[in-house]
C-alpha cells in the first residue's frame, strides 16, 4: 500500500499544488537535505510550509532538520560555523 501522507490531500490548480487553501511553493536550495521534503509527481515541497523561500527569508528555517540555525550578532545566519572560524582565524 503506498504511504499517505499530506500530500495526498493536495490538488492540482492551475495556479499549482494547492492544500489546505494554500498554494504550495517548492522548496528552495536552502532545504536540501531537510527530512520534511516530499516529492509530488516529481515537484519537492515541504511537509510543513507552503512557501519555503519564506522561511530562509530571515534566517535559517526553524523546522529545518537538516541544519542547526544559529544566528549572530546582526542576525544573520551560521548556517556552518566551522567554515566560518576558519575564515576568522585567517584574519578575513
Ligand atoms: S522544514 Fe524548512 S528547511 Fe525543511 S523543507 Fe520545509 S522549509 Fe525547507
Amino acid at each position: 500500500m503506498a504511504k499517505t501522507s499530506i500530500f495526498d490531500h493536495a490538488e492540482r490548480t492551475q495556479e499549482g499544488l494547492k492544500l489546505n487553501g494554500f498554494i504550495l511553493h517548492q522548496i528552495v536550495e536552502q532545504c536540501e537535505g531537510c527530512e520534511r521534503i516530499h516529492t509530488v509527481e516529481g515537484e519537492r515541497y515541504c511537509s510543513s510550509y507552503p512557501q519555503p523561500a519564506a522561511k530562509w527569508r530571515h534566517g535559517a528555517c526553524n523546522f529545518a532538520t537538516h541544519v542547526k540555525a544559529d544566528m549572530d550578532k546582526e542576525g544573520k545566519v551560521k548556517v556552518n560555523p566551522l567554515k566560518a572560524s576558519k575564515r576568522a582565524a585567517r584574519g578575513r
